[in-house]
């Protein structure tokens, strides 16, 4: 870092973007600056030397609906998001709207919350939950990866050297029961601290889809669980959502987790959940 030396680059286009990106291999993508400027009280910034300002590229700033896909840019800021209003995922607008203050929702990229190097933060959760998928792009290369990939933690986000994230695809599936819960209010959050969200889906009084996701230090799902009360007929009988809760209780006490308060945050969020679709 040298305050002295540094080059900000501003491409209108991706090509342009790559191409400085090859110069200067060790730039920084800069989106809402909010992770890249925070903690930063001095009067000279300390900033990456190099710096790849996506603020120009119109493409990463589109929001486009079809039948079946929402498509958002990666620059596009929470706050526009969430004032897209229905048709953005319940379980999506709930996790954005508990992001910061209104102020820094309209600074913060829902790229730079996805890409965020150090933890998977509020919008991981629902968009694994979700199924969505990300498109990365090199200069020599398209890729998709669904968000469950790209988030596996511990460990790094499934992005490669100088690759961008530049869309996110998000299924326009009907979910009748969504709920995000945050476990930390505070940035950056503790151990313990992390959002889950559980989604179920419902047709003609039967579950039909059930979907429960953590993320935090390290991202939870347990897929087998999911799969045991889907053909139920609602209200679920209470010995199947004791059920529920006791495989994610096993799954729980099998995984490693972070922070001591965690597991026991977690599952009374399971618990509650799954009984308040019970009789
Ligand atoms: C005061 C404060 C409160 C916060 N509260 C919350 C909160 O409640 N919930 C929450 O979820 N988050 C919160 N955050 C965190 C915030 O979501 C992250 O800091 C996020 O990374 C910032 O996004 P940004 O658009 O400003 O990205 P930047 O700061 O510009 O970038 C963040 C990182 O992502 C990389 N990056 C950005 N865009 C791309 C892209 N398209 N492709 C590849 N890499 C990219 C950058 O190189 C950088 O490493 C808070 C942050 C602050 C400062």
């Amino acid at each position: 870092m040298d305050a002295l030396h540094n080059q900000v680059f501003f491409p209108s286009s991706l090509p342009e973007l790559f191409s400085a990106w090859t110069r200067f291999p060790d730039a920084v993508p800069f989106a809402g600056g909010a992770e890249l400027l925070r903690n930063q009280g001095k009067q000279v910034l300390s900033l990456p030397r190099n710096i790849l300002a996506l603020e120009q590229l119109d493409e990463l700033h589109r929001i486009t609906r079809t039948e079946r896909y929402l498509e958002i840019g990666a620059m596009v800021k929470i706050s526009e998001i969430i004032r897209l209003g229905k048709t953005v995922p319940e379980a999506l607008t709930q996790s954005l709207l508990n992001i910061a203050s209104p102020q820094m929702r309209n600074l913060i990229t829902i790229g730079g919350n996805i890409c965020n190097p150090f933890r998977r933060l509020d919008a991981a959760a629902p968009l694994v939950a979700l199924d969505a998928r990300f498109e990365l792009r090199t200069a020599d290369e398209i890729r998709w990866v669904s968000a469950s990939r790209f988030s596996t933690l511990p460990g790094p986000l499934a992005l490669n050297p100088q690759e961008l994230l530049t869309r996110i695809r998000i299924p326009l599936e009907q979910w009748q029961y969504s709920l995000y819960k945050k476990f930390s209010d505070q940035y950056p959050v503790d151990e313990s601290g992390g959002g889950a969200v559980f989604m179920a889906r419902i047709q003609k009084n039967i579950l039909t889809d059930l979907r429960m996701v953590f993320a935090g230090q390290i991202v939870l799902r347990d897929k087998n669980s999911e799969t045991v009360l889907v053909g139920k007929q609602l209200p679920l009988d209470r010995r199947d959502a004791v059920h529920f809760s006791e495989l994610w209780k096993t799954f729980l006490s099998a995984v490693e987790i972070p922070g001591f308060m965690l597991r026991a945050k977690l599952f009374n969020f399971v618990e509650s959940c799954i009984l308040s679709l019970s009789d």
